[in-house]
């Protein structure tokens, strides 16, 4: 049943903070083996504000069984990645096949929205979830608020936080919030007129001067208008997006007669999960528990990998009439047990590409275009779980001379 009004809330045996996709896809995964679940969510609709780029890999939406996805959600599909240094120079990485797509993010989170409310979720909108409701050291349930009206209180036996980076109620389970050292800010348009691209392309743009401690993007859609942002981790990512739109040496070509049509500001979590992801009656998930990759801001496909394994959880723990973290707990092994050594690669190369000047990155693109790292990855279709990915290409020698001379670069950097 899909309901705006509090008053139609009936004692749920879970609850979900937050109705974006992490949190919808937990509500699915519950409801469809029975729970009863309400998801509250502080927006009047699902999917918006949209903050995101959407760029999603396409053998990992099919992984979770998620793809093919309905056409008014793909917006366009990739086989090719342009990387440009802060100087101009271009290093292109052209796969076989198309291996990611950019998605409607607003349609996207709809769509996994409506298939829970199908499996028998219940959607609260326009309803933020104010605090967390504690009784003798267990999570017992939230304080909601409509529509600035009275606070009410809803009891349940297990709640699933899938708030986003704000991560404000994480704090009130007793878990710790995100730091801000792991945050980009990041700013994201949608823009009319974009020229000199390739519409199966995606742009890649490095270098401090444009987005200190992150990446630009500009991701076309097939109705000829183009997604374009950068993250930063000082400054003002507005300015930043002004420099790569009137000063970048390729990117101020493609952008010199766009027109921005609609922007939006988030921050993105790259500092690799939390360390504690459930207390008594409590998991947390998505961005909140920052299951996001520490190299690309990917949250998408981790967050609903993770969400799937906290619903499975909170299905067995409410089975065993047991939501003690002591039980809880595994929710996090299970999670660990599957991403850890990703986690770990990402960060490490999070650190070196963090580590390299702008004179640096033009020096890495032209040595991989030498070296012939674009053809040792043409058959790659694995992009989220990039330490195994690695793991699979350094047979090849390129990657191996690659990986050796990024090494030293990376010493040169930190001595
Ligand atoms: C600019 C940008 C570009 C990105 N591009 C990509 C990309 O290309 N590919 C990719 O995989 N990832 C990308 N990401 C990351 C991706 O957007 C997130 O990882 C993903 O949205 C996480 O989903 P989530 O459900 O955990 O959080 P969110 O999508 O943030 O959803 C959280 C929901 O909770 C609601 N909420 C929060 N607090 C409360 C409360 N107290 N009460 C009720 N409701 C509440 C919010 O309104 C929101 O709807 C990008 C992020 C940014 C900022």
């Amino acid at each position: 049943m899909t309901t705006d009004t509090l008053k139609a809330v009936n004692s749920p045996n879970a609850i979900v903070i937050g109705g974006g996709p992490v949190g919808s896809y937990a509500a699915l995964n519950l409801a469809k083996l029975g729970v009863k679940v309400t998801v509250f969510e502080e927006h009047p609709e699902i999917g918006l504000p949209s903050h995101c780029a959407g760029h999603i890999s396409i053998r990992s939406l099919r992984r979770i069984g998620l793809y093919p996805l309905p056409n008014n959600i793909v917006e366009n599909v990739f086989n090719t990645a342009n990387f440009y240094s802060p100087r101009g120079t271009k290093f292109s990485i052209r796969l076989s096949q198309p291996v990611t797509v950019a998605l409607d993010r607003a349609r996207f989170d709809k769509n996994l929205a409506d298939q829970a409310k199908a499996a028998g979720a219940q959607f609260v909108l326009n309803t933020c979830v104010q605090s967390i409701i504690k009784s003798n050291g267990f999570i017992k349930g939230v304080n909601v608020q409509q529509n600035n009206q009275r606070q009410e209180e809803v009891y349940s036996k297990i709640t699933l936080d899938a708030e986003g980076v704000s991560s404000r109620l994480l704090k009130h389970a007793g878990l710790t919030a995100l730091k801000s050292k792991g945050l980009v800010y990041a700013v994201e348009a949608e823009v009319e007129n974009v020229t000199e691209i390739e519409s199966n392309a995606v742009e890649v743009y490095f270098g401090k001067s444009y987005a200190p401690g992150f990446y630009a993007w500009l991701i076309p859609k097939l109705d000829g208008t183009a997604k374009v942002g950068l993250a930063t981790n000082k400054g003002n990512p507005h300015e930043f997006l002004r420099s790569l739109m009137f000063k970048h040496p390729v990117a101020s070509k493609q952008l010199s007669k766009a027109k921005i049509t609609q922007i939006g500001y988030h921050a993105i979590t790259l500092g690799g999960p939390i360390s504690k992801t459930y207390a008594n009656g409590f998991l947390a998930c998505g961005d909140c528990a920052s299951q996001v990759k520490p190299t690309t801001g990917g949250g998408v496909i981790f967050g609903l990998t993770c969400a799937k394994i906290a619903a499975q959880t909170a299905i067995e723990a409410l089975q065993r009439d047991d939501v003690s973290a002591n039980f809880l707990q595994i929710y996090q092994k299970r999670c660990s047990d599957l991403l850890r050594f990703d986690f770990n690669v990402m960060l490490r190369l999070r650190r070196f590409l963090d580590s390299l000047s702008d004179e640096k990155i033009d020096e890495m693109l032209r040595v991989c275009g030498k070296l012939g790292v674009d053809r040792a990855l043409t058959e790659v279709d694995e992009i989220d779980f990039q330490g195994k990915m690695m793991l699979t290409v350094l047979g090849k020698p390129a990657m191996l001379a690659a990986v050796a001379y990024f090494a030293m670069l990376y010493l040169s950097a930190n001595p």
